[in-house]
Parts: C-alpha cells; structure tokens; sequence
C-alpha cells in the first residue's frame, strides 16, 4: 500500500527523477530526498521507534550516494524521531527551523511533551536552522521556506517555484491536515492553520508532497477539504478535544502496536493529555473514555478488535 512501488509512480508521474518520496504512514512521516549535484538533501525522518526502516528506505532512495544535510518542516516526533538514528548513519548535518531551536534546545521541553501525550524522540545536535524567507538547494531547484503554522506554530513548509513543489509538512494533506488545538472560540491555531492554506494558494503549486499519504496534484480540492475541516472545528472547541483525543490515541497504538480493550481506561487515565482535555473542553470525566475511544475510533475504521485487544488499522 505504502511501498517503494506508489514512491516510484509518483516519482514517473508527477515529480521529475531527482525527487524521491518514501510515502510512510501516520506515525512515521514521509521521507522526501533530494538528488541534487551539489549533495543530495532529506526533508524529515520519521519516528524515532522506526529508524532502522527510515535509514533502510533513505539508504536506498541514495543508491549509495552520500546524504548531504537533513531538513525538517517542523520538531514533531514523527518527523525528527530518526534525527540522530540517521546523523548516525549517513553523518548529515541537521538544519531544523529557527523557531524550533527553544524547544531543541532544552530537550526536557520535548521530554515533557512526549510524556503528556505518550510518544518518544532521540535526542540530536542540530548544525544549522531555516526561517521563513530563507531557501536551500536541492534537486537542482531552490526551495523557499514559508510560515506553516497551525498544527505546529513554528514549521515551516518548502516551495521550488521551478516546477511549482510544495513539501507541505502536516499544514495540507490531500485530505485534510495535522490536528490544530482545542482552544475556546475564536481558536488561534485554527486561524494560523488558515492563513498557511492561504500561502499555500498564493503560491499555487502543481504538485503538493504531503507530510503524510501519497503525493497529489488536486491542490484546490485538498485546500476546500482542509478549509472545511477547520471550519467545522473553529466553532466547537469540543468537537476539536475529541479529535485530538482520537489522533493521540491512535498514533500511540501504532508506536504501542495496540492495547488490551480492558486496559483501555487506565491508559487513558495515566497519559496526561485525555484528562487535560476532558477537564478543559469536555468535562464528562475518564471513566470509560478508553474503550469509547476504541469504539469510535473502531467504526472510523483506524482500530479493529482482535481476541480483546484494539490494534491500528492503518501502517505505521
Ligand atoms: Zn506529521
């Protein structure tokens, strides 16, 4: 579904030979290499627990070539999770975004972070940082840095006017985008993920690769379904914390494999994030969140029940 074989149709059909994409899953983010003469360049590195397949995939995107630097859209752990897995192994320089740099820095921000929503990154040493305005080569192209913000305030998406490519980060997948927060009305993040939509129409690109899912050339249909999607969670800060709640959820079943339906609501009662959001905007209380959970996230089709345990759907 996700393999080699969807990254080389999309490499033939949409994108020239100098840009590979290793379509991933949700946990792990898409790898977007950049062949270039002057050094080939990564975009993001997946999820830390995942490494070894991102630098098998990487390995083989540089048909033995040396990988030049790594760059990410933005310091979520399912794009910089392989950071120091893969400086490790091809000896890269990282560059990350500038307004990144506080919460890299000190890692206990991160640290903190990842325990408030269960997940898990490596830490890693960072050589350079990219603002928006800025640009680096690659594929023989320049890529300007432009303001993503929404889902992560700070990220940045990647535009080569010369073929009209957008690396997009999570601000626009084809369909929809990374979760913004639950915020009471009116929601800043909602209204700075609509503003990076606007850039992204602004500089109208033929071809959007994703964060996530495969690459796609019906920019204006995946902008109307993103627009939509945020309206419906502009108004309704409860409607949002349930969505969080599903995502958070399910991107730690994958990292987890799954869960034991039984085990469910202690689960739920020890990550910090689901009582956070039940006191904030829900206010129902933790007994029997867990197995709700599953069971919405079950008829949504991202969980199945197998001999008492929920286990993803979807690859990681
Ligand atoms: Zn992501």
């Amino acid at each position: 579904m996700s393999g080699p074989s969807s990254a080389t149709r999309y490499t033939l059909s949409l994108l020239p030979d100098s840009i590979r994409v290793a379509v991933r899953g949700w946990l792990n983010c898409n790898q977007v290499l950049l062949r270039d003469p002057e050094g080939h360049v990564l975009v993001d590195s997946g999820y830390a627990a995942c490494a070894d397949e991102t630098i098998g995939r990487v390995r083989a995107m540089l048909e033995g070539e040396p990988l030049a630097r790594l760059v990410n859209t933005h310091c979520h752990s399912d794009h910089i999770g392989g950071n120091a897995a893969l400086a490790r192994a091809f000896g890269c320089p990282i560059t990350i975004p500038r307004d990144e740099v506080p919460t890299i820095d000190d890692w206990s921000i991160q640290e903190r972070w990842n325990a408030y929503v269960d997940q898990e990154a490596e830490p890693f040493d960072y050589e350079a940082t990219i603002a928006a305005g800025q640009s680096f080569r690659g594929a023989g192209r320049d890529w300007q840095a432009h303001a993503a913000p929404g889902h992560d305030m700070e990220g940045l998406m990647f535009f080569a006017p010369e073929g009209g490519i957008l690396i997009s980060g999570d601000a626009l997948w084809e369909n929809g985008l990374g979760f913004v927060w639950a915020h009471e009305t009116p929601n800043p993040f909602v209204e700075a993920a609509l503003e990076a939509l606007a850039t992204i129409e602004r500089l109208s690109p033929r071809v959007v690769i994703p964060g996530h899912g495969e690459p796609f050339a019906d920019v204006a249909g995946a902008l109307a379904r993103a627009r939509s999607r945020l309206a419906a969670f502009a108004d309704d800060p409860r409607r949002t914390a349930r969505h969080m709640m599903k995502v958070m959820f399910v991107f730690s079943m994958l990292h987890r494999g799954g869960i034991a339906v039984a085990g469910a609501d202690a689960y739920v009662a020890r990550v910090p994030v689901y009582r956070d959001l039940d006191e904030r905007f829900l206010g129902e209380g933790l007994d029997g969140l867990g197995a709700r959970l599953i069971g919405e996230l079950v008829k949504a089709g991202a969980l199945r029940v197998e001999a008492g345990r929920a286990v993803p759907t979807m690859p990681a």
